[in-house]
């Protein structure tokens, strides 16, 4: 581990930490915490700060008292808080009073799959790039998804102001021990793309919590939403979270590598062939609302189809390898979207790969499926019936968060349903 109880004492006193937040995540992928003074900070790192979970959304049913238990290694100061009296986070596992895993942890959901990875001797990194819009707030404060670049071509300084905000994020990001590996514009007006480097892939789900919220917080400090909504604005490209994954063996050496002709080694492609597999059914979890599928449609660089391929400028494909990459070779999954919760996308991601492995599953020819039905889900409903179908997805979750889930989306698919969009009543009050 990288630190001791010890260790975090004294980093407390050191840098005069005052506050320390417990932070967790519920099954939906919104971060939850609650703040500690120093004063119970012996009782919290000895797992004993316990709470009533029938208040956290998706946890209701439980009644039982939920411990925290936190991970020491993901001690952490918040750069945007005071400089004295800071404020400090552990990511947290949800334990029960004998130290038992809590059915609702997500986290724990996808160190399982990790766990099983590595008892076959397989290593999992990933390396997500997450895009998102930067807009402006209105009077009140509230989002709208109005950007900083309309409004730039009225007025210079709000240009300067965005370019200022991704530098802030960068530096922010770093102070807390971010590798960022690139930042670019992405091609929509006020959207943008941070990516970092690959991690495993536990370490970069707590990681990828982290980020969101600290975009959020410094486009804030300068007056600016950030949202990782895959669609916020029609017409233009939406945002995705791509997610690289690199498999190694215990010394570290590139599994899916192949220095033949070939792209992929054979197990790479037998995870390929996993994955497509499986796409359909984990798509309710790597695109988890009614908003994610107004993403997944032509002609916007997002993917729609369920299969393989190795030229980048294929977008429809759901998998992208990139040719030739050496010591870096990966399986590119471009589904899902920054709305999802990581730990449990990232757990059926690998665990759809790794059944693809188990089985020795043959990949399909580039450009090829394997099922019936060659595209992703192209409504939330039609997502959550493939998650239904497929006994892998209830496996990997464990009955509580499969059952608790499905129960969640399935409500808001059924109001989605029941609302009577502009689009309707334009297109048809007139002429009905
Ligand atoms: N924004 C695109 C998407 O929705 C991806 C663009 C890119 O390839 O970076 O997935
Ligand atoms: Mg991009
Ligand atoms: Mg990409």
């Amino acid at each position: 581990g990288r630190y001791t109880k010890e260790d975090i004492f004294r980093m407390v006193e050191e840098e005069d930490v005052e506050f320390i937040r417990l932070q967790f995540s519920d099954i939906f992928g919104m971060t939850k915490n609650v703040a500690v003074t120093v004063s119970q900070l012996e009782r919290a790192l000895n797992n004993e700060y316990v709470f009533d979970p029938s208040a956290i959304h998706g946890f209701e049913e439980i009644g039982e008292e939920i411990y925290l238990k936190p991970d020491l290694n993901s001690f952490e100061i918040y750069p945007w808080r005071p400089q004295t009296g800071k404020v400090a986070r552990m990511f947290c596992d949800l334990i029960d009073e004998n130290g038992n895993p809590f059915v609702g942890d997500s986290r724990r959901v996808l160190r399982n799959v990790l766990t099983e990875a590595a008892d076959m001797g397989y290593t999992f990194d990933i390396r997500p790039e997450l895009e998102f819009f930067l807009f402006h707030t209105d009077e009140e404060g509230r989002p709208t998804t109005i950007t900083h670049e309309d409004a730039g071509y009225y007025d210079v300084a709000p240009l300067d102001l965005a370019e200022n905000v991704r530098r802030d994020i960068i530096l922010t990001l770093e102070d807390m021990n971010f590798q960022i590996l690139g930042s670019h514009h992405e091609i929509s007006p006020a959207q943008h793309e941070i990516d970092f480097v690959e991690d495993r892939a536990d370490r970069v789900a707590d990681a990828v919590m982290t980020f969101k919220m600290a975009v959020k917080t410094i486009a804030k400090k300068h007056g600016l939403y950030a949202t990782f909504l895959p669609k916020p604005t029609e017409g233009v490209n939406g945002s995705g979270m791509h997610v690289n994954v690199f498999c190694r063996d215990c010394l570290g050496k590139n599994l899916f590598r192949n220095d033949e002709d070939e792209i992929l080694s054979e197990l790479g492609r037998q995870f390929v062939a996993g994955l497509i597999e499986h796409s359909r059914a984990i798509t309710l979890l790597t695109n988890p609302i009614v908003n994610s599928y107004k993403r997944l449609i032509p002609g916007f660089d997002a993917p729609t189809d369920v299969i393989w391929s190795d030229n980048l400028s294929d977008r429809s494909a759901v998998i992208n390898v990139p040719h030739r990459s050496g010591d870096s070779t990966r399986i590119e999954y471009r589904s899902p979207d920054g709305v999802c919760n990581p730990y449990l996308a990232f757990a059926v991601i690998i665990a759809a790969g790794l059944d693809g492995i188990k089985r020795g599953l043959n990949a399909p020819e580039m450009g090829e499926t394997t099922g019936s039905n060659r595209h992703l889900p192209e409504t939330l409903g039609e997502a959550m019936e493939a998650y239904e179908q497929d006994p892998l997805i209830r496996e990997v979750l464990g009955d509580y968060i499969f059952t608790r889930y499905r129960d969640e989306k399935m409500q808001e698919w059924k109001e989605f349903r029941s609302v009577v969009t502009n689009w309707e009543l334009e297109r048809y009050l007139g002429r009905c």
